[in-house]
């Protein structure tokens, strides 16, 4: 039934509880110099005296106790991750490879211009090629992830409201957002106003005209937005802000289905982030820091954060004169091992290629809802790009919820999806395959969840007790969250 591989199942201790007075996994070299107390070398008030019951084990003990946790986690070299809004694809070697390189990796930021232009070309080149895919102006590379890309470019949004004298007061964001839009929009400043969602998945365009006005500095929109659907108005949509003085932001956490098809930059959109860390195939989350370049058009140019790499004759600078622009909003050059691996997966595609994986990823989305449909309900019965959203519709005739289900695909080997998002749709699941799984992968999942469908009819009580073959079992997130315990103690201190 399930696809894990089988391992040893040890029962593992905290190393806490492997310790022994004496044992040692490293011995430092005997002294060649004066033995002295600590409190004589260091500042008694630097001297931490509350730890006590440092675990004491042997290097055999901390190798495995490391080394057999490291074999329990699952990641994306292991399998898919079917996490909707969120493009977890897989992360080729050679960015790896090429992030290692030591002229690389071994500059420090802090070099004159002149000893790192070969950094800064990357830097630079990889600005053209956003520039390029989105049809937008100019780019910065700085924001460390897609929230921070949001903030930066609102405030970016705020500043040019300013310079016209007209602070504006409101954000419009659809009701499908991610939590990120309102947070970004009211951390600037804003209060936000939500729009709702048609009865196809998108934004309401008569909502928004009625809610447009001249108190609002711009609609934070994402395309294809949460539902994996393309916002097919846009044209109109643009016009509709535009025509009352207000900005669009493009939300471009989806881009992955629209690369080599559609630019952003002929849309309308005045400024948009994207992620490296789901396009462009970067770690994501626990593998590596994140980065959320901006790109925005001229109107908007000269508030974006500073130093701005430029190009002058064959030679790259930073160029910090830029009066109106919003500031920094990162050390140096943001998250830069991040723009080397992004860089390198472009030029591994290639212009063709690009287009080649937004097409895999929207095939890939469009085949589990082909093969799905029926087996659970899809709210949304249109075809979708890059995700799809199913509910628990027809599972919860049986009290078979959407967390159940998700728990269950623990069982059969797989990460669950993306569950109760977008808001809008009771009891989502929000699938996302991205290019990088091939069919028998699909496959597997696709039957995977077929049996689930089917347990809900058949054996409900094995879902409902699901995951059995993890390590843990039903988690009681209630607790979790309510009195998290956050701190080791000993085995029978209390918490
Ligand atoms: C992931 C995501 C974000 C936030 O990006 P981070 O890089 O996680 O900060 C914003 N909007 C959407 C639609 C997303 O999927």
């Amino acid at each position: 039934m399930s696809r894990t591989t089988p391992t040893c199942s040890l029962n593992e201790p905290l190393i806490f509880e492997r310790s022994a007075a004496g044992k040692a996994a490293f011995q430092l070299p005997l002294l060649d110099v004066e033995d002295m107390p600590v409190e004589e070398i260091l500042n008694p008030k630097y001297l931490r005296d509350e730890i006590s019951g440092f675990p004491e084990v042997s290097e055999v003990e901390l190798i495995q106790h490391y080394t057999r946790m490291s074999t329990w986690n699952y990641h994306i070299d292991l399998g898919m991750y079917p996490l909707g809004s969120c493009t977890m694809k897989y992360n080729p070697k050679i960015n790896e490879r090429v992030a290692r390189i030591p002229d690389i990796a071994g500059t420090h930021p802090l070099q004159r211009d002149e000893s790192s232009q070969g950094n800064l070309e990357i830097l630079f080149r990889l600005q053209v090629c956003l520039q390029e895919l989105t049809g937008m102006s100019h780019v910065s590379l700085q924001p460390a992830g897609g929230a921070q890309g949001e903030m930066t470019g609102i405030l970016m949004i705020r500043s040019y409201h300013l310079d016209r004298n007209r602070p504006r007061k409101y954000v419009l964001i659809p009701d499908s957002a991610h939590g990120t839009n309102p947070a970004s929009a009211t951390i600037a400043g804003y209060d936000v106003i939500s729009i709702p969602s048609d009865a196809q998945g998108r934004i309401s365009v008569d909502a928004l005209a009625e809610q447009m006005t001249e108190d609002v500095a711009c609609l934070m929109l994402t395309n294809p937005n949460t539902l994996g659907i393309f916002e097919e108005k846009i044209t109109e949509i643009a016009e509709i802000v535009h025509g009352k003085g207000g900005l669009i932001y493009m939300d471009g956490a989806n881009f992955n289905a629209l690369m080599g098809y559609a630019r952003p930059g002929d849309m309308g959109i005045d400024v948009l982030h994207l992620n490296l860390h789901k396009t462009f195939s970067t770690p994501h989350g626990g593998g590596g820091p994140g980065s959320g370049p901006v790109a925005c058009q001229d109107t908007l140019e000269p508030y974006l954060p500073i130093p701005r790499i430029e190009e002058q004759d064959g030679r790259y600078l930073l160029n910090q004169e830029k009066p109106m622009s919003v500031g920094r909003v990162h050390a140096f050059h943001g998250n830069f091992g991040m723009i080397v691996r992004a860089l390198c997966y472009i030029l591994t595609c290639g212009k063709k290629g690009l287009k080649e994986l937004s097409e895999t990823a929207v095939l890939n989305a469009n085949y589990i809802r082909h093969r799905l449909k029926g087996h659970y309900d899809l709210p949304f019965d249109t075809p979708t790009l890059h995700e799809v959203i199913f509910s628990d519709k027809i599972q919860a005739t049986k009290g078979i919820k959407t967390l159940d289900i998700a728990k269950r695909l623990i069982d059969y080997g797989f990460h669950p999806p993306t569950i109760y998002f977008p808001l809008i749709v009771h009891g989502a699941l929000m699938i996302e395959p991205a290019e990088s799984v091939g069919r028998d992968e699909l496959d597997s999942f696709i039957e995977a969840m077929i049996a689930i469908s089917r347990e809900a009819e058949e054996e409900p009580e094995k879902i409902l007790n699901a995951p059995q073959s993890a390590r843990l079992t039903r988690l009681d997130e209630t607790q979790a969250a309510r009195s998290p315990i956050l701190r080791w103690r000993p085995p029978g201190e209390d918490n």
